[in-house]
């Protein structure tokens, strides 16, 4: 069990490596923060594996592993060497989940390190807490499940049978999702798209042109060079927009506000739109209207979608929308305002003798989805079932980051 293995400093040098030519394919800038490149891809960040950081824990792991054998034999072994460094270590004054826990160690040694006896560095190193298990013995020491951190939307069945290596990587991977997160500038819209993995799948599969896919990493990033971005690193002194009177250019103002690309913004509306509806399957007695006027409401509002029952006096009244997900209250809001959008024709329509139900699909102009969206498929008579479903969402993201990317192109470019 001697440590004949990697040095970590070694593993760090090689990390910097494979993170800087990251960048240099892709030209990322400098500012873009390193917790993006190492958060899973299907929470929104490019997936890399951090060696270091997958090192630790694999010592770790193993170790545990090791005390606590199902071979009571290798189990006994560990467990006496465990209790033998403790021992000479705290000078028999710890018992191992004690000592386990220090900050520095008691004594100045210079023994070789060893899978056991890096136990308490690497558990430092991880920001976790071990626990002892058997109470009648001080050495069956494992992972404090409270104490580790969990990806969002694992199914239950994973986190039950998951083993000791696949747990720390799971907290490495959330640790580097919250330190991003905890960025105010760069992690304020995770929440907007970390909780659908179909509207990551492109940073997964690379699917999606190399320059759509720079600039989403980019834009969910808010490190685009708008001229808030460039006045913030001092590279311009104006934040004006350069198209329109607007007096600041931000992302959220150039994808969804700038009357510059009015046109395409449109655009990227109808072909989401036309999406959805081709999905729509009207059931037995059911009519579809699109983009038409409420019938027998005297309004010349066109919401995207109607579903009306004439046998049953039933109707649905549906919008959808593409904000930008500046955070995911502000999607909350537009979902909201766009519910209420059409409460008088539903209300002339419930004076009919109507049963009416007004609802909106939300989505971001980076990709997300609002994560009441797909509650309200059946409502809308969107007929899809898993991998069906699965690619319709997918394929939705794509078609968004596409056309914000040409909204965007057209913004920087256009002469
Ligand atoms: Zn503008």
């Amino acid at each position: 069990m001697k440590n004949h293995c990697l040095l970590i400093e070694e593993l760090k040098k090689i990390d910097r490596l494979i993170l800087a030519s990251v960048r240099s394919w892709f030209s990322f800038p400098k500012s873009l923060s390193n917790n993006i490149f190492y958060t899973p891809t299907s929470l929104g960040g490019l997936g890399l594996r951090n060696l270091h950081r997958d090192y630790v824990a694999l010592r770790l792991a193993t170790a545990l592993n090791v005390v606590n054998s199902r071979d009571e034999r290798i189990q006994k072994i560990a467990r006496k060497a465990l209790v033998e460094i403790v021992d000479k270590r705290s000078k028999s004054t710890l018992s191992p989940i004690d000592y386990l826990h220090l900050d520095k160690e008691l004594i100045v040694t210079k023994d070789i390190r060893s899978l056991l006896s890096s136990i308490r560095l690497n558990r430092k190193s991880l920001l976790i807490d071990l626990e002892q298990v058997e109470t009648d013995d001080p050495a069956s020491i494992d992972l404090d499940l409270e104490s580790l951190m969990i990806p969002p939307n694992l199914q239950l069945f994973r986190r039950q049978h998951a083993s000791r290596i696949k747990r720390l990587r799971w907290h490495v991977q959330k640790s580097f999702l919250n330190k991003w997160k905890a960025q105010l500038d760069q992690g304020r819209t995770i929440e907007c798209f970390s909780h659908l993995r179909e509207a990551n799948s492109w940073l997964r599969t690379g699917q999606i042109d190399i320059r759509t896919y720079r600039f989403a990493v980019m834009g969910r990033a808010n490190t685009l060079p708008t001229k808030y971005t460039l006045k913030k690193r001092q590279l311009t002194t104006s934040t004006k927009c350069r198209r329109c009177p607007c007096d600041v250019e931000t992302i959220g103002h150039v994808l969804n506000g700038c009357k510059h690309g009015c046109a395409l913004i449109q655009l990227r509306h109808n072909d989401v739109v036309k999406m959805i509806s081709e999905a729509v399957k009207p059931k037995k007695d059911w009519t579809l209207r699109l983009d038409q006027t409420v019938p027998d409401t005297q309004s010349n509002r066109r919401p995207d979608i109607v579903l009306l029952n004439l046998k049953e006096k039933k109707a649905v009244i549906a919008d959808i929308t593409i904000c930008y997900e500046a955070n995911i209250d502000r999607m909350d809001q537009v979902r909201e305002h766009k519910i209420m959008k059409y409460e008088t024709e539903a209300n002339i329509l419930r004076d009919q003798g109507f049963e009416v139900h007004c609802t909106a699909l939300v989505y971001g102009s980076l990709g997300s989805h609002h994560p009441l969206n797909i509650p309200q498929h059946p409502t809308l008579q969107l007929n899809l079932w898993k991998a069906k479903r699965k690619t319709f969402l997918k394929n939705l993201t794509k078609t968004i980051l596409e056309s914000s990317y040409k909204i965007w192109k057209n913004h920087v470019h256009h002469t």
